[in-house]
C-alpha cells in the first residue's frame, strides 16, 4: 500500500473521509477541490459581521460514521446533542404540542408521547402507533419498498391526512427532502427504522454548535494537512481517463496521474467527469434534484424559546435558534428551514419576507412586536437527489467495474439517504475499496504510470 498514490476529487464530507481514510491505510493522497473552500454543501458565508450556513443541518445520535468523522478532524465537541429527543411542535393560537423519547426500551420510548400527541385524536394515535410497529417489521433493504411510495404505505396503514402532515411528513421531508406522497418506501423505512424506532436514544438530535465551515471544512483542512494528504482547492478536475496501471486526473494546468482515483463530486457532475460506461449517466439523471430553501430572520429581540421546533399548519417548517453559533450578541437569529422546497426556490425575496414573517408572526408571538434587523435567504436547488421510488436501483456501489475508479457521494450507494452520514460511509467504503485493490495488487502500484 505504501507508495499507492490516490487520487481524491471533491472535496465534501465523501472526499474528505475518503481521503483521511486513505492517508490513515498508507497511502500518498491528493484532494482536489474545484471552490475555494473544503465541505461541498456544508459551508457558511460572512453576512454583517456573523456567519451564515448555507443551510441548516442536522444529525442523530444514529449518524455514527458522521459522529467518528467529527472526532477525527477534532470538532465532535461542537455538536450540541439533545440528551433525549425533545421536539416541540408550533401550532398558531394552540399551545406547542411534543415529540419526545422516554426511557423505556425501543419501540415503546415513543408510545406516550405518541399516545398525547395533541394534533391527533385518539383514532389516529392508536393507528400511528400501529403503522410505527409495521415500520420495524419491513426491510429497508427489500427491493420491493422501493417500488411503492411511503404515502401510498401510510394509507393501506389507516393513516389519515393529517396523520401524515402533523406526524409522518415532520420527519419525512426534513430527512428525505421529499414528502412521504414522493418518498420511496424502502428508504422511509430505512430512516423511520434506524432514526426513531430501532433504538431508544437513536433520534436525540444534534446541531452545530459553531458555522459549519468552521465544524468542517476548516477542520478538515487542518486533519487533511496533518495526515499529510496534498489539498489543492481551486482546482477543478476537467476529466479522468484510465492508462495502464492507474489514472489520469486532467486539470487546467496539465494532467496529473495516480494509481487509482475516488470520485467524490455531486452526481449530476459525476458523468462528465468519468470515461464512457464507468457509470450510467440516464440513471443519474434519473436520480434527479430537490432544493432547500433556508430562511435567516435576525431579530432585535428573543423570539423563539427553544433551540429548534418543528411547525404545524405553517408554511414554516423547523425552525432553529442560530444566534450563539452565528456569533451574534444582539437579539436572536431564527432560521427557517424549508425542504422539499420546489415551490418556494425560485420565489423573489420579497415574497418569502412576506410569507415567513408574517408566519413567524403568528407561530412566536413575541415576533409580532419585534424589528428585523436583517432577512436573507439562501436557496440550494440541487441540495440532494429526490428520494422517490426506484431511487435505490439507481445508486451505484462505491467500487465501479473499472479497475482504478471508485465513487464516493451521498448518492451513491449507502442505504442511506443523502446525509452527511451517508456522505461519510461512502467516502469510507471507496477508500476501503480502493485500499483493499490496491494492495492484492489489482492494480499494483509498480505498474503505474510515472
Ligand atoms: C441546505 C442543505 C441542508 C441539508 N441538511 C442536511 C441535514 O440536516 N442533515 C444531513 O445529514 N444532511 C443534510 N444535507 C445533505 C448533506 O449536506 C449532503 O448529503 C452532504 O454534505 C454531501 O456530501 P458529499 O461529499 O457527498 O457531496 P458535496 O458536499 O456536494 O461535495 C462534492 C464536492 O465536489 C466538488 N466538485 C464538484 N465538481 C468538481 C470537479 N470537477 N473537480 C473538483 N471538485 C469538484 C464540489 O465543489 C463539492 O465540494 C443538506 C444539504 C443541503 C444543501
Amino acid at each position: 500500500m505504501r507508495g499507492a498514490r490516490i487520487a481524491v476529487v471533491g472535496g465534501g464530507l465523501a472526499g474528505i473521509a475518503a481521503a483521511l481514510e486513505c492517508a490513515d491505510g498508507g497511502a500518498e493522497v491528493t484532494l482536489y477541490e474545484a471552490r475555494r473552500r473544503l465541505g461541498g454543501a456544508t459551508f457558511s458565508v460572512e453576512r454583517k459581521g456573523h456567519w451564515v450556513d448555507n443551510g441548516q443541518h442536522v444529525t442523530l445520535r444514529c449518524c455514527v460514521f458522521y459522529r467518528d468523522f467529527l472526532r477525527r478532524i477534532g470538532t465532535e465537541h461542537l455538536i450540541a446533542m439533545q440528551p433525549r429527543l425533545r421536539i416541540p411542535v408550533l401550532r398558531e393560537g394552540k399551545p406547542p404540542a411534543w415529540i419526545e423519547r422516554g426511557h423505556a426500551p425501543a419501540p415503546l420510548h415513543l408510545v406516550s408521547s405518541l399516545m398525547s400527541y395533541a394534533p391527533l385524536n385518539r383514532r389516529e394515535r392508536i393507528a400511528a402507533v400501529r403503522a410505527a410497529a409495521a415500520l420495524r417489521r419491513l426491510d429497508p433493504n427489500d427491493l420491493r419498498l422501493d417500488r411503492f411510495t411511503f404515502g401510498e404505505w401510510l394509507r393501506a396503514r389507516g393513516q389519515s391526512q393529517r396523520a401524515v402532515d402533523a406526524l409522518w411528513n415532520l420527519i419525512t421531508l426534513p430527512t428525505l427532502n421529499v414528502d412521504a406522497e414522493n418518498a420511496s418506501l424502502a428508504q422511509a423505512v430505512q430512516v423511520f427504522r434506524t432514526g426513531l424506532l430501532d433504538a431508544n436514544d437513536a433520534c436525540d438530535i444534534g446541531v452545530a454548535a459553531v458555522p459549519l465551515q468552521q465544524l468542517h471544512g476548516d477542520a478538515a483542512a487542518v486533519a487533511l494537512d496533518d495526515a499529510g494528504v496534498r489539498v489543492l482547492i481551486g482546482m477543478p478536475v476537467r476529466g479522468i481517463d484510465r492508462e495502464p496501471g492507474g489514472v489520469r486526473i486532467s486539470l487546467d494546468d496539465g494532467p496529473d496521474t495516480a494509481h487509482a482515483a475516488i470520485v467524490a463530486v455531486p452526481h449530476y457532475a459525476a458523468g462528465e467527469l468519468l470515461p464512457p460506461g464507468v457509470v450510467e449517466t440516464d440513471a443519474l439523471d434519473e436520480l434527479g434534484t430537490s432544493p432547500i430553501v433556508n430562511i435567516h430572520v435576525h431579530y432585535d429581540r428573543r423570539v423563539l424559546a427553544e433551540p429548534l421546533a418543528a411547525a404545524l399548519g405553517s408554511p414554516v417548517q423547523w425552525l432553529f435558534d442560530r444566534t450563539a453559533s452565528a456569533g451574534i450578541e444582539t437579539g436572536q437569529l431564527v432560521v427557517v428551514s424549508l425542504s422539499g422546497a420546489d415551490d418556494e426556490i425560485g420565489e423573489p425575496v420579497d415574497t418569502l419576507r412576506d410569507r415567513y414573517l408574517a408566519a413567524l408572526a403568528r407561530l412566536l408571538p413575541a415576533a409580532r412586536d419585534a424589528e428585523v434587523l436583517d432577512f436573507m435567504v439562501t436557496r440550494e436547488p440541487k441540495a440532494t437527489f429526490r428520494a422517490g421510488p426506484g431511487t435505490r436501483a439507481l445508486r451505484p456501489p462505491q467500487r465501479t467495474d473499472v479497475p482504478g475508479l471508485y465513487l464516493a457521494g451521498a448518492w451513491t450507494d449507502t442505504g442511506w439517504p443523502a446525509t452527511m452520514e451517508g456522505a461519510v460511509r461512502s467516502g469510507l467504503a471507496a477508500a476501503r475499496a480502493a485500499l483493499d485493490d490496491l494492495a492484492v495488487g489489482v492494480r499494483a502500484p509498480e505498474e503505474a504510470v510515472a
